[in-house]
């Protein structure tokens, strides 16, 4: 996953960039950067790691002009390494462009395999690389035009910010997978994937880009807006909506917050139990937990803590930091814990050893009953539009029955939200992609295209 910001005409732009990705690092923490313009010439800087450790301040000051874009990277396709770094940045016939990626193409492969039998070098190993090598060879002189050009080759999941000497070009696939907004501060537009980025920086939210859509934004014009695609039905990811936005960002039109809390709600009336406490995992199952407590009666209570010092094991692209990570990251409150029948909720359960070492904890801690609720389906099925699900092989809910499931994690009971109870708690708005849930697939991928992603070298999976 990643997140992307991008601001045209302010005198601070690299400063507000660099505000921005703070507000966006949760959806990225291996690699950030920044391309700015003064309309004369594009200015990078980029690092492995935060934005906070990227980018002393003598790395903004050295960012100029009044365009930028940023990204906050976690690889889904390619490597963790400094050369898969965004913004990308080349020149070209036509100028200079720069781009940002969120969201992970499903015919990239194909699409390598063709530029580079025809020649082409690829620098890296993502697949946000093709764009551009596609930016270049268009026959279309300027660059809005080439920009779509070579959109309409590509497939699957993108949400993009370009940024060339004169404009910051903003893009978003017609199914709208991943999220992207507009916003407006001090005359400026600026764009990013959630919205908590525009309350940082003191930007008004304006609507979001809509899927489909393509928006060029030239300091002191009104931004142009284009609609080049084929109509296709909608697919945002609902998964944003499970764990990977922050709460506090409008996403889609609906707040996060707010819709998590529903499908606690919805979560307690599939799945009652008789416990005494309601225990969220920390930061994750907070509002589900809310809402399952909102519910059921049952009070809510804070009996496991989390040390906010420690990444998100899941993130870590480490192996060897992935088996104590949980210990590390959670600890119970024996006080709160001991005695009591508990409805410990999460977000989700993928592999299902953090679910495990939760209930052993919350046992340990003299819980007499751990009922574990999550707020989504079971995972059955691999993400090819941007969110790091591994393999369906180490899916444990691919390969168990849920009765398996709470068996392995050695809960009381276990019990997953409904498809059905998820999309009410989106106020029953349609078009979103559940792939994971479903794998119903809506850009179908065949044998060839799975074969191809394989070119993207996955990173070592991690949690
Ligand atoms: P498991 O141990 O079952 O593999 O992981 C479940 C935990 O991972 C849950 O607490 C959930 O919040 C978290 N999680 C689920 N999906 C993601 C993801 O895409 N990224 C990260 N960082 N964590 C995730
Ligand atoms: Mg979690």
């Amino acid at each position: 996953m990643c997140g992307i910001f991008g601001i045209s005409g302010h005198p601070e732009a690299a400063n507000l960039a660099y505000l921005g990705l703070y507000a966006l690092q949760h959806r990225g923490q291996e690699s950030t950067g920044i391309v700015s313009s003064d309309h004369s010439t594009l200015y990078d800087e980029r690092g492995m790691g935060q934005v906070a450790d990227v980018f002393p301040r003598e790395k903004i000051r050295r960012l100029r002009g009044d365009l930028a874009i940023g990204h906050t990277r976690y690889s889904t396709a390619g490597s963790s390494a400094l050369a898969n770094a965004q913004p990308f940045r080349i020149g070209y016939h036509a100028g200079e462009i720069a781009i940002a990626h969120n969201g992970n193409l499903t015919n990239a492969g194909r699409l390598r395999n063709e530029l580079e039998s025809e020649g082409s070098i690829f620098r890296s190993s993502s697949d946000t690389e093709v764009i551009l090598h596609l930016i270049a060879r268009s026959s279309w002189r300027n660059s809005p035009d080439a920009v779509v050009d070579a959109l309409k080759r590509v497939e699957g999941a993108f949400s993009l910010l370009m940024i060339t000497r004169d404009a910051v070009i903003a893009a978003r696939d017609p199914r709208g997978f991943r999220p992207l907004s507009l916003g407006r501060v001090e005359g400026a537009w600026c764009f990013a994937s959630e919205s908590c980025a525009f309350d940082l920086i003191g930007a008004e939210f304006v609507r979001d880009v809509e899927p489909g859509e393509v928006i060029v934004a030239a300091p002191g014009k009104d931004p142009e807006s284009f609609h080049p695609f084929a109509p296709t039905p909608e697919h945002r990811c609902i998964f944003e909506y499970v764990y990977f936005a922050r709460p506090d960002s409008k996403l889609f039109g609906r707040s996060v917050h707010l819709v998590r809390k529903r499908m606690g709600q919805e979560l307690a009336k599939e799945h009652p139990a008789e416990a005494d406490l309601v225990v969220p995992v920390p930061d994750s199952g907070v509002p589900a937990a809310l809402g399952y407590s909102e519910q059921s009666g049952i009070p809510f209570e804070v009996g496991l803590i989390r040390n906010h010092y420690v990444g998100r094991t899941f993130i870590e692209p480490q192996q060897s930091i992935r088996h104590f990570g949980v210990k590390v990251k959670l600890n119970p409150v024996r006080e709160v814990i001991e005695g009591k029948r508990i409805v410990m909720v999460d977000d989700s359960i993928v592999r299902g050893t953090t679910s495990k070492k939760i209930v052993t904890m919350f046992k340990e801690a003299g819980a007499r009953e751990v009922h574990v609720r999550i707020s989504c389906p079971p995972t059955i099925a691999s993400c090819y539009y941007g969110i790091d699900t591994p393999d369906p092989s180490e899916l444990i809910a691919a390969n168990n029955t849920v009765e398996q499931i709470r068996r392995y994690i050695r809960a009381t009971s276990l019990g997953y939200l409904s498809l059905e109870g998820l999309t009410r708690a989106t106020s029953g708005a349609a078009g979103f992609c559940t792939a994971c849930y479903t794998g119903t697939y809506p850009v179908p991928l065949d044998a060839e295209d799975r074969e191809q992603l394989r070119l993207f070298e996955k990173p070592a999976r991690r949690r």
